[in-house]
């Protein structure tokens, strides 16, 4: 059936498609400035076709400006847009061929589920057998032949999604635009939602772009991430890409939960040996690195590690000394599986996220803690750019 469904609106995507198949969207050199306010600035990227594309930052940084103006609803300042090829600058949004989705859904609240999916249709002026069968279909899809007949005031917000989600697909558009659709979710019904968009895509073949502030989403749910920050383009990448290899810190802190640890440091050249040195412990950097650190000998950087990559134990009597740094336990806090360790070192706050030990870590004690040194990561202190 689900086989059946899919080559149907395959064939109903190409029959609506009158220019080509393909559904990229290139953004060159885009700009929007709302008066002093400069929202996007000169961003240049490529969303390839049928791809699940997430763009990321935090909140102002620009996004979902980005996704209004490819949709056509905010005038752009200079620069260009292409769906599918096509120049779309001067271009009308209900000929882009796009289909949004919104954060706060946008049903009408006196259509029933039936009228508000086949709204969009209506207008078009598609026949009533084809928006039935457009509806049909798309209720198939998403599982919701039983509310068709219900207002929006008597749906879940879950359902109210779903219902925005099928509004969308009767389209069958080239491109869909996501502007934080399950931001109004709880969180429980954000994770499963968030695997059906998921399922969604992989079923419709359709180019994505979804906008999000949550890098948890950007992470599970990319095939790639466009990390944006004040207007502008910060890293681009498959989401295990950006996180093993951010470009530079903010994206170190970015993507990642909890976030990297940032430790000012020196760094120190002893023979062939590299050192990271903050005042209050120092470790040996692997000698993968040394080549990286070479023109860095003697600055001051940031030292980048994951509270992932940490473990600790208990200090026995006398201990120290290898590429351990001594600690105390400030905060304990149990998840089940997984604990989280609040450290200082002298100044420095440290985050561990360690599986739960065997003996118990209580607050107060002194910890040994094992960082995995060869998942770390050292930033260029004036330029924040990743050195290794
Ligand atoms: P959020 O996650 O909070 O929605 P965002 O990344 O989507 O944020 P945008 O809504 O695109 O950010 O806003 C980008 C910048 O442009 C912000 O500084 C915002 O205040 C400004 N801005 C957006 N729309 C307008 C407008 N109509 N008039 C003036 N400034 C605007």
């Amino acid at each position: 059936m689900a086989g059946f469904l899919l080559i149907r609106y395959r064939h109903l995507q190409r029959k609506s498609n009158e220019t080509s198949d393909v559904a990229n969207v290139i953004l060159k050199n885009l700009v929007k400035r709302f008066n002093a306010v400069t929202a996007v600035d000169k961003l240049s990227l490529e969303i390839h076709d049928r791809e699940f594309a997430v763009l990321v930052g935090s909140s102002g940084c620009g996004k979902t400006t980005v996704l209004r103006m490819i949709a056509g609803l905010e005038p752009i300042t200079s620069g260009e847009i292409f769906i599918g090829d096509t120049l779309v600058n001067d271009m009308d949004p209900k000929d882009r061929d796009i289909a949004m989705v919104f954060q706060n859904y946008a049903l009408y609240p006196h259509m029933n589920v039936r009228d508000n999916m086949g709204f969009g249709l209506k207008i078009r002026k598609f026949s009533k057998e084809e928006i039935d069968a457009r509806v049909q279909e798309a209720a198939d899809i998403l599982g919701i032949h039983d509310l068709l007949e219900r207002k929006p005031k008597e749906l879940s917000g879950g359902q109210r999604q779903r219902v925005a989600l099928g509004r969308a697909i009767v389209r069958k558009p080239k491109v869909f635009l996501f502007d934080e659709p399950l931001s109004n979710l709880d969180a429980k019904l954000r994770v499963a939602m968030r695997a059906e968009i998921s399922k969604l895509h992989r079923r419709l073949g359709a180019t994505i772009i979804y906008v999000t502030h949550d890098q948890v989403e950007a992470m599970t749910m990319a095939d790639r991430i466009f990390i944006m920050h004040k207007g502008g383009l910060q890293q681009t990448g498959m989401p295990m890409e950006v996180y093993a290899k951010p470009a530079n810190r903010f994206v170190a802190g970015f993507i990642g939960s909890p976030a990297m640890n940032f430790i000012e440091a020196t760094l120190v050249r002893e023979a062939d040996a590299w050192f990271i040195d903050a005042g209050d412990f120092r470790v040996r950097a692997p000698a993968a690195f040394n080549a990286r650190l070479e023109p860095h000998a003697g600055r001051q950087v940031i030292f980048g590690v994951r509270p992932e990559d940490i473990a600790a134990h208990v200090s026995a009597a006398g201990a120290g000394g290898g590429n351990t740094v001594t600690a105390r336990a400030d905060v304990v806090e149990t998840l089940g599986p997984e604990i989280l360790v609040y450290l200082t070192c002298g100044p420095h706050s440290i985050v561990a996220l360690m599986e739960s030990p065997e003996r118990e870590l209580t607050e107060g004690q002194t910890l040994e803690v094992d960082m995995k040194m060869v998942k770390t990561h050292i930033f260029d202190k004036e330029t924040s750019q990743t050195i290794v």
